[in-house]
């Protein structure tokens, strides 16, 4: 039990009346299944979650294997962005200090309108200043 386990999603542990131990681990592609112990130690599946629930548990149980412990090892592979970067865009472009009164605080403003011209832009917080600039898609 002191394997690598990083390509382990979710790991479950049976034992029968003398000690037996089986391990079914849920790799984390979703997919691929792998027994340790047991009557079919070494078996690889890959049908994933569904086989182990309504396959290898039932089976095990059938033959007096109890399931002890089931808990999850990693978080299964995930293509999207993670969620916690809430900069907006343009973050990089945030002036320093206005250049009219100084201040160093600037609001995101998402669709600046002016005359002409619109956009995302930095505007300046500071008391009774208007100063804004435009974010350089
Ligand atoms: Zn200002």
């Amino acid at each position: 039990m002191s394997q690598h386990d990083d390509h382990v999603q979710h790991t479950w542990t049976l034992t029968n009346a003398d000690g037996d131990e089986i391990s079914i681990d849920l790799w984390i592609d979703g997919y691929s299944v792998r027994v340790d112990g047991g009557p079919d130690d070494g078996h690889e599946d890959e049908r994933g979650r569904d086989v182990i629930e309504q396959e290898l548990l039932p089976k095990y149980t059938a033959a007096g294997y109890q399931l002890t412990r089931h808990h999850p090892v990693n978080a299964p592979e995930s293509h999207e962005e993670p969620a916690d970067d809430e900069e907006p865009e343009g973050a990089d472009q945030k002036p320093d200090q206005c250049p009219q009164c100084a201040s160093t605080d600037f609001e995101y403003e998402p669709n600046l309108t002016r005359g002409w011209r619109e956009g995302p832009a930095w505007m300046c917080a500071g008391p009774s200043c208007s100063w804004g600039q435009w974010i350089v898609v």
